[in-house]
């Protein structure tokens, strides 16, 4: 393997650590960040999601409530918490987990919560803002990858930059992250004709397909940068990304593993935009 492994826990580890002492300074002046977690029903995966954000919350000293509703919960229920979370003071941080049960139109459900405790950017308003460029939270996943290449100190300006995938939550808001940085972007997606000649170009390959190792060597570039957003769960168990980490690594200049790559950055991202919710309560 020739490729520098991004090792997103390592990362996540020291980025919690600064979170931690930001917090600890700023509970000191009377200010306690605290993030609300909505799950409704009985999902595995999202119940793991939910604890996991749970022990992140501890591990930086954020007051976490959790708000677990039964699968039956209607729709008029849930956006009568989420307003009563808007108000609450020691809420600074409104997370609801998706998915949700079929009968609640997400949508709806999301654009209740207030923009300034909208802590995963999922509201129009803060994605807006994120295309304009003068944004307070940005979405977790993408913004996870930008601090993992940055602190890797990858310099992205002028380089081509391939994000396949066009997902409200990880494609588009990546592809505009990496524009910021002043990259060449092409977003691609199942439409997209000769992917393979299209991602061959990148410098940089952002993949967020939601397929189990799908991206072999024959779509990389020798020497790119491959960021694996997937999380795929195999038959037998195993978790495996997008990308096919063992012929990938040989050609690639860094890769992210899955697990323990993009997937920690996420909720330490969650940890830092709740922190940031709370001073903005201040101002
Ligand atoms: P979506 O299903 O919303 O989007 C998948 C995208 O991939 C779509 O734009 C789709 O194109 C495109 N696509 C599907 N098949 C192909 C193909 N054969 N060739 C090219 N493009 C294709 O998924 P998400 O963006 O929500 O998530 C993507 C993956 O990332 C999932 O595995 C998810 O679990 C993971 N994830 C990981 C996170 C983390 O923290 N690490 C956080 C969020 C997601 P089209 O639009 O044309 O349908």
């Amino acid at each position: 393997m020739s490729a520098v492994v991004l090792y997103g826990r390592e990362v996540s580890k020291q980025i919690r650590a600064e979170l931690k002492v930001e917090v600890d300074s700023i509970k000191k002046m009377g200010l306690h960040p605290g993030l609300a977690v909505v799950i409704v029903g009985n999902d595995p995966a999202s119940r793991v999601y939910v604890n996991n954000k749970k022990k992140a919350c501890e591990e930086v000293g954020i007051r976490s409530f959790e708000y677990a509703l039964p699968e039956e919960t209607s729709e008029h229920e849930l956006i009568q918490l989420v307003e009563t979370l808007n108000e609450d003071e020691s809420v600074h941080g409104i997370l609801v987990q998706l998915p949700l049960p079929k009968h609640i139109n997400e949508e709806r459900v999301l654009l209740k919560i207030s923009p300034v405790k909208d802590v995963d950017a999922f509201h129009p308003f803060n994605i807006g803002k994120i295309m304009i460029g003068n944004y307070d939270f940005l979405p977790c996943t993408p913004a996870g990858i930008m601090e993992l290449i940055h602190r890797a100190g990858i310099c992205l300006e002028g380089k081509e930059c391939v994000v396949i995938g066009r997902s409200n939550i990880v494609g588009k808001p990546m592809s505009m992250l990496l524009l910021h940085d002043n990259a060449t972007v092409t977003i691609c997606h199942s439409r997209t004709k000769n992917l393979k000649d299209v991602c061959k170009r990148a410098d940089v390959l952002v993949v967020a397909i939601g397929k189990p190792e799908i991206i072999d060597a024959d779509y990389v570039k020798p020497g790119a940068v491959v960021i694996d957003v997937g999380i795929n769960r195999l038959p037998d168990g195993k978790l495996v990304g997008d990308v096919n980490f063992e012929s990938v690594s040989e050609i690639a200049s860094y890769i992210t593993p899955v697990p323990g790559g993009v997937g920690p950055m996420t909720i330490t991202m969650l940890m830092k935009n709740t922190i940031k919710a709370a001073q903005l309560s201040k101002e």
